[in-house]
């Protein structure tokens, strides 16, 4: 689960992560009230939506008096905001972080993420921040440090000084830099984030480090034992459809491309995915119905993949094992009933039960294809699709 800017620098003030002064707004009356409350300028206008690379997109501006603060406010609010991570539709603002400015004389990246190859937390931190990470990792990953935390031995006070050299703090910052890094990791682990992102982390003309940024993700099936944090999920910022299958438990994602899965598995959803790229054809998501899925799911898993447009065919692949295929079956069939399917739906089905499925389909009078293995599946369904 993702949150907003603000909402990371409340946390990470409770943590002792140094942010600058500020507050979120609603409105422009809001954003006016709280650069009064600063007292000085420039504040920093800043657009709240959950995707990066919001300064290129114009969703982050300074202005220099309460006239600007007021301008700003006004262009800010209510605007589709488009970045490189929000895709070509954008997203609507509908709240800022007003903030004050900061005098800057190095931006810096730091993060910590899970790194599941090595079963640590990987601290990352380069002197190339402000810009696009992705670039510099690409472009010059020697500019990017990893340190890699033990979560059993918890990180280290060499650990800490090592990321502060590399990034050739000066002196006077060696000691704010290793407190605010121990906080921000004490931060990371007791509420289970799976990724904190600092981009920029800045060094003052007056050499103070903090946290100009804040980008935080939560492990979403450790929530359940962060109550206060749910309070902080902003539905606004996710995918509706996405909304309307949680509360089915289906784990669905939409991704681009314009075939839908029905798969059950996480594993046999990314194999499904792989196979029909390689046929040619991109998935339009990745709908997992999971081991036991039920008929009522499979319902619900359809109407949800037939309600994007983007969907041009459908693509059943099941496993039986504890999900039996007659089970399955039935639920296409009721879906199909109930909805109505207009585009090509290709199926593949193996395991338990399967001759009895495979009678339920044919006896249903669907237009259904049905295939007699994977990779013929995804001949098929690319073969649909282009
Ligand atoms: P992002 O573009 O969504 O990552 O938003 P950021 O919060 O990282 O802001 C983008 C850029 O705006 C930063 O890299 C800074 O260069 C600039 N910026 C943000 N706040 C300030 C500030 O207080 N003073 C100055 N001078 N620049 C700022
Ligand atoms: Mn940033």
């Amino acid at each position: 689960m993702k949150i907003h800017e603000y909402q990371a620098k409340e946390l990470f003030k409770a943590y002792n992560v140094p942010v600058p002064d500020g507050n979120v707004a609603f409105s422009v009356d809001e954003a006016k009230k709280t650069a009064a409350n600063l007292g000085n300028f420039p504040v920093v206008v800043k657009a709240q939506i959950h995707a990066g690379g919001r300064g290129k997109g114009g969703g982050v501006k300074l202005a220099a008096s309460m006239e600007e603060v007021e301008t700003l406010a006004r262009e800010i609010l209510g605007m589709t905001l488009v970045t490189h991570q929000t895709g070509p539709e954008g997203r609507l603002v509908k709240k800022l972080l007003i903030e004050a400015g900061q005098k800057i004389k190095k931006e810096l990246y730091l993060s910590l993420l899970v790194d599941r190859t090595t079963a640590s937390i990987v601290i990352m931190a380069s002197q190339d921040g402000g810009m696009d990470i992705e670039e510099v990792a690409a472009k010059t990953p020697e500019r990017i440090i990893k340190v890699y935390v033990d979560p059993l031995m918890g990180i280290q006070g060499y650990q800490l000084r090592q990321v502060g050299f590399a990034l050739e703090l000066p002196s006077s910052a060696m000691k704010p830099f290793s407190a605010l890094l121990s906080n921000l990791y004490r931060f990371f682990i007791a509420n289970d984030c799976s990724m904190v992102e600092i981009n920029p982390l800045i060094l003052t003309l007056d050499d103070k480090v903090l946290a100009l940024d804040a980008k935080v993700d939560f492990d979403s099936n450790a929530l359940y034992r962060h109550k206060d944090l749910m309070a902080l999920r902003d539905l606004d910022e996710e995918d509706p459809l996405e909304i309307e299958a949680s509360k089915y438990n289906l784990n669905y994602i939409n991704l681009d491309g314009n075939v839908g899965n029905i798969v059950n598995g996480a594993g046999l959803a990314m194999a499904t995915m792989d196979i029909i790229k390689n046929a040619g054809a991109t998935p339009a998501n990745f709908m997992d119905v999971g081991g036991g899925a039920t008929s009522e799911q499979v319902e619900n898993a359809f109407r949800i993949i037939l309600a994007d447009d983007k969907v041009k065919a459908v693509l059943i692949n099941i496993f039986g094992g504890i999900l039996r295929c007659d089970i399955f079956a039935q639920g296409v069939v009721d879906a199909a009933k109930k909805t109505n399917i207009n585009i090509p739906v290709v199926v593949r089905m193996e395991g338990t039960n399967v001759e009895k499925g495979k009678k339920i389909l044919s006896n249903a009078g669907l237009n259904l294809t049905t295939a007699v293995d994977l990779f013929d599946a995804a001949q098929k369904i690319a073969a649909a699709v282009n």
